[in-house]
């Protein structure tokens, strides 16, 4: 039985004061910089903007709401269901609110003690169909910041489910949309079924299981945690549907995409079995576009800034760090010195620190781009501490 109460915050008598509480996430300088074309030109420094980069209307939206839940029930419990976005001084700053958080799992004792009295956000990745029925169950007043894209891809997984199509999803096995989206495609009768990979290597895996040259029982081991309970690969991989995690790295997708619908065409002869939606978000392929382009341009070196958990931003480090020097920061307090930046690697998944490279220039010249839960704010912290290591170089 359905008990919760969706509840609309975005009110007008809150959202100017929200209005006020996000400004802090602007940034008058980055302002300058886009209306200047994108490049901040400064003594021995030139810092060239992506053209997209930064805040999604996504991202925007699910802060609102989390500002605006606290403006209107200062009184009550307010809960998160893990963190609103990837970033940590977005969250932080949320938390100093009185945010209180609530695991992914569902099964924690947290849950079990929720109350009508209780106010629960859900954040914009959106959350896995049980919790969300545990939720409606308890009688939470639930605060949905789901984001329109993550929503469109459970339509099209659920109308996977609802015409016995297996999805595929390209996404990260414990990413909490993958999670959510993957609940989706069970259907509303809970049979659909799922498959979740990761890379090309596993895209092979499955082509080849596809072809008929896998093996039944590695193909299950190894995929043992990524798929619906009972998934056999005999039956499973007749037909499938792709969606995707909706920030991955689009040209992966699409290699992925193709290595799969060839495997079905040397399977059947013919693609009726294969079907395909993309699923990557406007907001993910304009930023991954916009740094295309930026690396057109001679830089010395990139600056990629955002959490080091999102998604989005960790593949815009991937496509930078193979043509330039790449430093993946999640804010100026990063760039100790000119001997040493901490910057997060996604290949080795650990957070290194490096010294900036050489300059044969006189002048420094600097690609900047941030993930979509990136403020603009920390963007010019960034900028600003860039100017400050530059300004201390020229004069040694
Ligand atoms: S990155 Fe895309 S899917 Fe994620 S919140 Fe932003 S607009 Fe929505």
């Amino acid at each position: 039985m359905k008990n919760s109460r969706p509840v609309n915050v975005r009110r007008p008598e809150v959202m100017g004061w929200v209005q006020t509480e996000v400004e802090r996430y602007q940034s008058p300088l980055v302002d300058e910089i886009r209306r200047s074309g994108g490049v901040l030109e400064r003594e021995g420094l030139c810092v060239r903007l992506a053209s997209a980069f930064g805040f999604c209307d996504g991202v925007r939206r699910a802060i609102e709401i989390a500002y605006a839940t606290c403006r209107m029930f200062p009184e009550r419990r307010i809960w998160l269901i893990g963190e609103i976005i990837h970033n940590p001084e977005v969250n932080a700053r949320l938390d100093a609110l009185g945010l209180r958080h609530l695991p992914w799992s569902g099964e924690s004792e947290e849950y079990g003690k929720l109350t009508p009295e209780d106010v629960v956000i859900i954040p914009a990745f959106g959350v896995p169909v049980h919790l969300r029925r545990l939720l409606e169950e308890k009688g939470v007043a639930l605060v949905d910041s789901t984001c329109g894209n993550v929503m469109k891809v459970w339509q099209r997984v659920r109308n996977y489910a609802g015409r016995g199509i297996t999805s595929i999803i390209h996404g990260k096995v414990r990413h909490e949309e993958s999670m959510a989206t993957a609940s989706q495609s069970r259907g509303e009768d809970g049979k659909g079924r799922f498959l979740v990979i990761f890379s090309e290597e596993e895209a092979r895996m499955v082509a080849d299981y596809i072809e008929g040259k896998g093996e039944r029982s590695a193909f299950l081991k190894h995929f043992a945690h990524c798929c619906s309970e009972g998934f056999d690969p005999d039956e499973h991989l007749k037909e499938i549907g792709m969606a995707n995690q909706t920030t991955m790295l689009k040209s992966e997708t699409t290699r992925i995409q193709n290595l799969l619908r060839e495997a079905v065409v040397h399977r059947d002869g013919h693609d009726a079995r294969f079907h395909v939606f993309d699923t990557i978000c406007g907001a993910t392929q304009d930023r991954q576009n916009a740094l295309f382009e930026l690396l057109q341009h001679p830089l010395d070196m990139m600056f990629i800034i955002g959490g080091y958990n999102s998604s989005n931003t960790t593949h815009l480090a991937q496509i930078a760090e193979s043509r330039v020097p790449t430093f993946f920061v999640e804010s100026a307090e990063c760039l100790e010195s000119r001997e040493s930046v901490r910057c997060y690697v996604p290949a080795l998944k650990q957070v290194v620190s490096r010294p900036l490279p050489d300059f044969p220039e006189p002048v420094w010249r600097v690609g900047i781009t941030a993930g979509a839960s990136c403020p603009a704010n920390i963007i010019e912290q960034v900028i600003r501490r860039l100017a400050e290591l530059r300004a201390a170089s020229i004069s040694h």
